[in-house]
C-alpha cells in the first residue's frame, strides 16, 4: 500500500534497523522504544488491523509468534521474559494501520497497561 509507512519499510523506501526477515514477515527496531528491547514484527502483506484477520491468515499470524521466539532468543530476552502487544483500532491505541506486534523486553513490565 503506497501511503503505508510499514509497507515502505518492507520495500526499503524508509530506513529501519532490521532484525528479522522471512518470505512473509519482517521485523525491525521501534524508532521510539518503550523498553530496552522494542521490536516490531509485521506481516509483509498489508493488513490494516487485527480485526481483518481471517481463517486464511491463521498460519501467517501464528508464524509471527514463532518468529517472536526466535527474535527474543537472539536479543537475549527469552529467559527473563518479554511481552507481546498488538493494538487494534483507535481505542486500542493503534497509530500505524499496518498490523504489527510489539516485542518488548529488557525490563520488568507493569500491569495493567495504560
Ligand atoms: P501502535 O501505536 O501500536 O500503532 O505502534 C506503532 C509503533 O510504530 C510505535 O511504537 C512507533 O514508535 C513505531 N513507528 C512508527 N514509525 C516508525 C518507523 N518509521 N520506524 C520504526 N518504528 C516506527
Ligand atoms: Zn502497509
Amino acid at each position: 500500500m503506497q501511503s503505508c509507512v510499514f509497507c515502505k519499510i518492507v520495500a526499503g523506501e524508509i530506513p529501519c534497523k532490521k532484525v528479522y526477515e522471512s518470505d512473509a514477515l519482517f521485523a525491525f527496531e521501534d524508532v521510539n522504544p518503550a523498553a530496552p528491547t522494542h521490536i516490531l514484527i509485521i506481516p509483509k502483506k498489508h493488513m490494516e488491523t487485527l480485526h481483518e484477520i481471517q481463517d486464511a491468515d491463521k498460519e501467517l499470524i501464528g508464524s509471527i509468534f514463532v518468529a517472536a521466539n526466535e527474535i527474543a532468543r537472539k536479543q537475549g530476552i527469552a529467559q527473563e521474559g518479554f511481552r507481546i502487544v498488538a493494538n487494534c483500532g483507535e481505542n486500542g491505541g493503534q497509530t500505524v494501520f499496518h498490523i504489527h506486534f510489539h516485542l518488548l523486553g529488557g525490563r520488568q513490565m507493569q500491569w495493567p497497561p495504560g
